[in-house]
């Protein structure tokens, strides 16, 4: 059986399930209606919850590119990412390192050029 929705702060009964952002008209809060990388359920969290869940996210993201990014040098398995997925490590740092590997030994040498020109590319500051 579902669990009735109540708001993840003050724990009031909710009339009906919010299916975005919403305010609890008890506390006045806001509540917020996302997945996380664990479950993509969407449940109702606090801001702090929905903050956590962005930056999870927004890693979860960056290794996938990073993965991708990777592959085509042939690196897409390193054992580097492995500790990204583990939640170790940097995402950016790491693929900055891999890459400067295959600037270095990918075969056939276009792709070190390619490699190169990656990296510059991150290097550019962002706005
Ligand atoms: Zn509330």
């Amino acid at each position: 059986m579902p669990e009735l929705p109540v708001c993840p702060y003050c724990a009031a009964p909710l009339i009906k399930a919010p299916q975005r952002k919403t305010k609890c008209s008890s506390c006045g809060q806001t509540i917020h209606v996302k997945r996380t990388v664990e479950n993509r359920d969407k449940r109702l969290m606090t801001d702090a919850q929905a903050n956590a869940a962005e930056v999870a996210w927004s890693r979860y993201h960056a290794i996938n590119q990073v993965r991708q990014d990777l592959s085509a040098f042939g690196m897409g398995d390193d054992p580097m990412i492995g500790l990204l997925d583990l939640g170790m490590g940097d995402p950016h740092e790491i693929e900055e390192r891999l890459l400067l590997v295959a600037s270095e030994i990918a075969e056939p040498p276009r792709l070190r050029l390619l490699a190169l020109k990656i990296l510059a590319m991150r290097r550019k500051p962002t706005i």
